[in-house]
């Protein structure tokens, strides 16, 4: 498998798909992708990691104009404040965006998820239309993006028509996301002739849908769509976030939106359902017989006050999930993971519930998610295995938390102890994104970030 063209990296311990490996020599071609994994070798002739060596992480939801108003929703805005309050701040910094803005923010957000060990991103893209451009030059800008932080992108256009069940006409605000079914469709064979030429990488670039959820698309037309749409595309929906989309969804259908949506789609392994989290017993025994995936974001989750998913029930019984930054009110892997086992703690008082023994929790959070995202995201990455990319995130072992620890004690500290510094390096298809922790185009990138930021606040103050 040697050959001039190929990189060769060496790693004291490998979280591979079969467990932690000692002694690794991983070996990269040209292309990016790992083309030979022994344990048991020497260091020799290559380039060394000091620390353990884990898959990327998959961010199966992003959203990535919302890094705009991270943390500044966090007051007050009406007797009640809630997502639908929360919603409203979210449209209002949509006006102020161009599609070079959106490229601008999205390279900026994804070079922090980088940092914080996401090596592929699946933008959730429902803002087709910013200021006067067409539709098509929001989505290339998100692929600019991802090209100039240098993450796999799993572009997702968003299929929005209603503003709620019942075919309800959208609101003005929401006209920039509307698509008819002809639009949406020629935007789908728009992007897909674009993602086929003119890659910088053309694996790390992936298409799928998603309409938007239940109450922004009628049930009943999503068979056509998915019908229309390559065999390999992933499905990404919003199902079940909120009481108060439940409630309308039975005022208007006499059923729950996973019932509802289940009994009407020929659902199966390509979906993924984003925020279940509102849910019975027998929808989540039918949501596993489908085979789809559960797409959950736990930072947003809390921020936005939505509830928690039976995570411990769904993966004792098997089920395939992955973790979103949604919002992105947070970009760091670690955080989404460890939420997520906290949520489930406080609801259950138990601890230690997202893991099947003898894996330690670390481990088990972090392979289940990095190999659950890639399937979501149809991206050849999510493990370190022959034919994957080579997507990979070195933790420090100097870290004063990390030091003299074994693999999976240092995974497992990453994870519940984080701190700024754990994090070594990041690779994506072999090559070196982030070192000593910081994306080696921070300060090209962050002035554009924060001059969005200032007109954001200035116009909010107006
Ligand atoms: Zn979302």
């Amino acid at each position: 498998m040697s050959g001039e063209s190929h990189t060769c990296w060496w790693a004291p311990y490998a979280l591979t798909a079969e467990g932690w490996r000692e002694r690794v020599l991983i070996e990269v071609d040209d292309a990016g992708w790992i083309v030979g994994l022994r344990p048991g070798s020497r260091e020799e002739a290559c380039q060394t990691f000091s620390g353990p060596v884990l898959p990327g992480m998959c961010n199966v939801h992003s959203h990535a104009h919302q890094r705009l108003i991270a943390g500044l929703t966090a007051y007050r805005a009406a007797d009640k404040d809630s997502f639908w309050s929360w919603r409203e701040s979210m449209y209002r910094a949509l006006d102020l965006l161009s599609p070079d803005d959106l490229a601008d923010l999205s390279a900026w957000l994804y070079a922090e998820l980088l940092e914080g060990g996401y090596t592929s991103n699946g933008e959730f893209h429902y803002p087709h239309f910013l200021g006067r451009a067409a539709a098509l030059d929001s989505s290339l800008a998100l692929r600019q993006g991802a090209e100039q932080a240098g993450c796999g992108l799993t572009l997702l256009p968003v299929w929005y028509r209603y503003s709620g069940f019942g075919r309800r006409a959208p609101e003005p605000a929401q006209a920039r996301f509307v698509l008819d079914a002809d639009d949406f469709l020629s935007l789908c064979h728009e992007l897909n002739v674009h993602w086929a030429s003119n890659a910088v990488r053309p694996s790390n670039q992936r298409l799928g849908i998603a309409p938007h959820s239940l109450r922004a698309v009628a049930v009943d037309d999503l068979n056509e769509l998915v019908a229309a749409i390559p065999k390999d595309w992933p499905v990404h929906l919003h199902i079940a976030e909120q009481t108060g989309e439940v409630e309308a969804c039975l005022a208007s259908r006499g059923r729950r939106p996973v019932e509802d949506l289940l009994d009407s789609v020929a659902v199966d392994s390509r979906w993924c359902l984003i925020h279940a989290t509102h849910i019975t017993a027998t929808e989540r025994s039918d949501m596993l017989a489908s085979g789809a995936a559960v797409g959950l974001c736990p930072t947003t989750e809390a921020d936005l006050g939505d509830g928690l998913f039976p995570a411990a029930e769904w993966q004792a019984e098997g089920g395939r999930w992955a973790i979103g930054s949604d919002s992105n009110v947070c970009t760091s892997a670690a955080s989404e993971l460890r939420l997520l086992e906290w949520g489930q703690r406080l609801r259950c008082q138990q601890r230690n519930l997202l893991l099947t023994p003898p894996v330690h929790l670390g481990a088990s959070l972090w392979q289940q998610a990095a190999a659950g995202g890639a399937g979501a995201l149809a991206q050849p990455a999510g493990a370190i295995e022959v034919g994957r990319r080579a997507d990979l995130v070195e933790l420090q072992p100097n870290h004063s938390l990390l030091a003299g620890l074994s693999p999976d004690q240092q995974l497992d500290t990453f994870i519940l102890a984080e701190q700024p510094g754990m994090i070594n390096r990041v690779l994506v298809g072999g090559q070196c994104r982030v070192s000593q922790g910081v994306h080696r185009e921070r300060e090209r990138l962050e002035p554009a970030f924060v001059d969005l930021r200032r007109r954001l606040i200035k116009a909010m103050s107006q």
